[in-house]
């Protein structure tokens, strides 16, 4: 095993989404209006911290999920994709009053896609749950976090988790303007470059393809608010390390893409999270976790779907030199 993904392997919370996602494939996109055939319909697991969890423990995490469902058959297939993958589903509940979440996605054949949401039982999912999964973040060493549930939510969860001396990873996805209590209680913020350019405003974010030290004012700016430790990724091109408490002193690191045929690169964002809140428990340093994430979600765009196409520890590391 290398020394990048040696270490025993702390718990990882997850509190988030489970979506059923309900996908049409289809030539072009309808406009508003207009109706057009679809070529293929699938029904999978999905919502960002599902695919969050299940990305984490595919890869060696010891994972439990806080989340919220429906007593429905999409809810069903939800919990048995993730414990399926080994995740620990104890701290999902059933809504008595509201379905399993969906999403309604139309891909289109260059593999551009619309999505909505409807967030059904995940909009009950409250600061009430946290408190009664409070044994859960006990001991833990990372809790994962993203934007799929309320900002009340994820706030609780993210106290709970610095009290509980965890690493906080929040996915500031789908975006939405935090408050500046979230941002101080996030230890690694995790964002795509369309996410870092929302989040920062008049800040412009370099081509995906610029010089790492381009990127030393974005490090800048994001610490002037707060968050210290980001991760940008940039889709083909890799990610990008901004780490202002980075040991070495190294506060800027260029991940390089991994070369691969991409088939279908919806959820390699989560694969990434996922990826990354798994070497973090094992005691990975950040740009180390970025550098298995980056393969570990390449690897997730070469085959059909999100969760069913995440990958395993073993191809992640043969690929890691
Ligand atoms: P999101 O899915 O949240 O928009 P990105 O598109 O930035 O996020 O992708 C997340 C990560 O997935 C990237 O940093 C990269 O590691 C990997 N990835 C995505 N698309 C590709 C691709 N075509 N080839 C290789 N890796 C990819």
């Amino acid at each position: 095993m290398s020394s990048a993904t040696a270490g025993t392997q702390g718990r990882i919370v997850v509190v988030g989404s489970l979506n059923a996602d309900l996908t049409i494939y289809c030539e072009r996109l309808p406009l508003p209006g207009e109706t057009v055939h679809g070529n293929g319909f699938a029904v999978n697991p999905g919502g960002k911290s599902a695919n969050q969890a299940v990305a984490a423990s595919l890869l060696g995490g010891n994972v439990s999920l806080v989340g919220a469902v429906g007593a429905d058959a999409n809810g069903d297939m939800l919990l048995s994709s993730a414990a399926g993958a080994g995740v620990d589903i104890s701290g999902v509940r059933a809504s008595a009053t509201e379905d399993t979440g969906v999403a309604v996605i139309a891909v289109d054949s260059s593999g551009e896609n619309n999505i909505i949401i409807s967030a059904g039982a995940n909009g009950t999912l409250s600061p009430a749950d946290v408190a009664v999964e409070a044994e859960a973040f006990d001991g833990a060493a990372v809790v994962c976090l993203c934007l799929e549930v309320s900002l009340d939510t994820v706030e609780a969860a993210a106290r709970a988790g610095r009290d509980a001396g965890a690493t906080v990873l929040l996915n500031l996805s789908p975006y939405a303007e935090i408050p500046q209590q979230i941002a101080d209680l996030t230890d690694v913020l995790l964002v795509n470059a369309h996410e870092a350019s929302l989040f920062l405003g008049s800040a412009a974010i370099p081509g995906s393809d610029a010089d790492v030290s381009d990127w030393e004012a974005v490090r800048l700016h994001f610490a002037e608010r707060g968050l210290q430790r980001v991760l940008v990724t940039l889709g083909a091109y890799g990610s990008v390390v901004l780490d202002s408490l980075a040991p070495s002193g190294q506060q800027l690191v260029r991940v390089a893409p991994i070369k691969v045929k991409a088939v279908d690169t919806t959820g390699a964002g989560d694969a990434f999270t996922g990826a990354v809140a798994a070497r973090l428990a094992a005691g990975a340093a950040l740009a180390d976790a970025a550098a298995f994430a980056s393969i570990a979600a390449a690897l997730a765009t070469t085959r059909k779907g999100t969760q069913a196409a995440y990958p395993q520890v073993t191809d992640v590391e043969r690929l890691l030199a």
